[in-house]
């Protein structure tokens, strides 16, 4: 088991399939873009598919979560869901996505085996979709949600950043769209991980800031229907249920404690958290001839070193170098 000196243990794996994404959105890229990783220096899906197995089969993985940049610009997406939902003990396999051509790819995602989609969507309106990522691609957004949807991925689940002057206002709105089409939604506090280290503090929207905001429209009742356990969103019953909504109050609330995650970055690094200073090369070591065994020693000792939280409000946090993008979110 992937276990940390803290007695935590690890069975949620975030991968990273690219550093690259079609949209720039202002919390996380410059409209120009970022120096993408060179392709010799991302995994190959093979690459990817060996240290997954890895993962799963020797290391108690339970929950593998393809995410970027943006993933569904791997062409190879399907077969690696394929190959991910063929392990035995059979994973959860879920994406996190921006949703451009989710309405071409949900059924034979969904036919690859996948189980849930996280899509991102920050606003209703699609002028302020345009200044806030830098492309007029909003509409493909919602065909890629109703996509999802109709392949029977579920839940369906919309992850919102709320940003001070710009989509503030749209909490509600957001909550009755997510509402209306059975989706659930999730407000995600805004971090320090943007590539043009703009963040701060005082701009942030907090997760008490969005829980007045929807309080004003619904009645919030905490939802104690399920365990937390080690799931970042703290959820709600909307006006008696069974709509939810969930808050994740990643700076304001960390819930590091019971965190149960741990990432491999596109290019091949093991990395405990998004806001981990330290990475541990796999990919170096695999394509240097490793074997399974050697490469899960190197992930145990990699995970055992994992820090008790990630320390934004320690007076000497550093921004970790590599943006979300290149994390993987
Ligand atoms: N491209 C995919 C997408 O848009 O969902 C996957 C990667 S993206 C980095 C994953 C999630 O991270 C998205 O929901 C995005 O809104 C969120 N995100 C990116 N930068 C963030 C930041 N600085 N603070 C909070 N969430 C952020």
């Amino acid at each position: 088991m992937l276990r940390d000196s803290f007695g935590r243990v690890a069975t949620d794996l975030r991968v990273s399939l690219t550093d690259k994404c079609n949209l720039r959105c202002s919390y996380c890229m410059p409209p120009e873009g970022l120096d993408w990783l060179p392709n010799a220096q991302l995994l190959t899906a093979d690459e990817i598919v060996r240290l997954v197995t890895i993962g799963v089969e020797l290391l108690g993985i339970r929950e593998v979560r393809y995410t970027g940049g943006e993933p569904l610009l791997r062409r190879e997406l399907p077969d690696v869901v394929a190959r991910t939902t063929a392990l035995s003990p059979r994973p959860q396999v879920s994406l996190t996505t921006n949703g451009i051509g989710l309405a071409r790819l949900a059924a034979p995602l969904a036919a690859a085996g996948l189980d849930r989609v996280n899509v991102s969507l920050d606003t209703l309106d699609r002028d302020t979709f345009k200044r806030l990522a830098h492309r007029d691609r909003f509409t493909d957004v919602i065909a890629g949600l109703a996509a999802a949807h109709d392949a029977g991925l579920r839940p369906v689940k919309v992850n919102s950043v709320l940003m001070r002057d710009v989509n503030q206002h749209e909490a509600a709105p957001l909550l009755r769209f997510c509402l209306e089409q059975g989706y659930e939604l999730r407000f995600i506090e805004q971090m320090p991980l943007d590539a043009q280290h703009g963040w701060s503090r005082d701009n942030m929207v907090t997760a008490d800031e969005i829980l007045d905001l929807l309080s004003a429209s619904f009645t919030l009742t905490p939802d104690d229907t399920e365990e937390r356990g080690s799931a970042p969103a703290e959820r709600f019953l909307v006006d008696g249920g069974p709509g939810r909504v969930g808050v994740i109050g990643s700076v304001t609330r960390p819930f590091c404690g019971a965190c149960d995650r741990v990432r491999l970055t596109a290019d091949g690094q093991i990395r405990n958290c998004l806001f981990a200073t330290e990475e541990s090369d796999l990919k170096s070591a695999m394509r240097a001839g490793a074997t399974d065994d050697e490469l899960a020693e190197r992930w145990l000792a990699a995970v055992a070193r994992k820090r008790p939280g990630h320390g934004i409000d320690d007076p000497s946090f550093l921004q970790p170098a590599r943006p979300m993008s290149a994390i993987g979110g």
